[in-house]
């Protein structure tokens, strides 16, 4: 009965139907292309891309990290290993290690394991000086877990013009509170001398501690 329904092919069917399909690719070549040539021309990504972290500084170079720790209570991934430490006026000379923000701490350990991030932002949210940030940059992957720990020295955002490497002493008669109500516009040549003066005594890099 089955075979007694069963039509008979066209005359078109039966002798173009086989190659039919190149019909469709045949089409395609004159299609514009789609093919993102990645990685050699990455595409750019939306402005408000979470991509790595960043921490920021002040105009004249200083940190904007005041040691509250809210980025790593607010990750829900545990991806953030802070440590705190005092800033020092004492002299170089004396034995004071320096100053390296505004206020009264600053942040001596900073790492963020991107093997366990999210990337969902929830620690510049919690931020309350916007020390930390997210830029658009997303190459993340690499061979080794060690390599997916980025340190504070890895994180920190580059000296910009007028900026001073710290540690250096703040703005000569501002106060924390002036640094975050935008009136640092840069270094000063204090800070500038201060900064020459202790070239060689210091040691900025970031101390060894283990991954966490
Ligand atoms: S983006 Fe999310 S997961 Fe990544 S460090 Fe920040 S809070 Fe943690």
């Amino acid at each position: 009965m089955a075979d007694e329904m069963r039509r008979e092919p066209t005359f078109f069917a039966k002798h173009f139907g086989p190659v039919g399909g190149f019909g469709i690719t045949f089409k395609q070549q004159f299609k514009k292309v789609i093919t993102e040539e990645y990685p050699e021309q990455p595409r750019p990504t939306q402005p408000r891309f979470h991509g790595r972290h960043q921490l920021n500084r002040h105009p004249d170079g200083l940190e904007k990290w005041v040691g509250c720790e809210l980025c790593a209570w607010a990750c829900p991934a545990d991806a953030i290993l802070v440590e705190g430490a005092g800033n020092d006026d004492t002299p170089l000379e004396e034995g004071g290690t320096g100053r390296f923000s505004p206020g009264e701490r600053y942040g001596r350990i900073y790492q963020i394991n991107y093997l366990r991030c999210i990337l969902c932002g929830l620690c510049i949210e919690a931020c309350p000086t916007r020390a930390l940030t997210m830029t658009n940059f997303y190459e993340l992957a690499d061979d080794t877990r060690g390599k997916l720990i980025y340190t504070k020295e890895q994180l920190l955002a580059p000296l910009e013009e007028g900026m001073v490497r710290p540690p250096h002493p703040m703005v000569a008669g501002m106060k924390e509170r002036d640094y975050y109500q935008g009136k640092v516009s840069g270094a000063t040549e204090d800070q500038r001398t201060y900064a020459e003066s202790i070239q060689g005594h210091t040691d900025t890099d970031e101390p060894e501690v283990e991954a966490s």
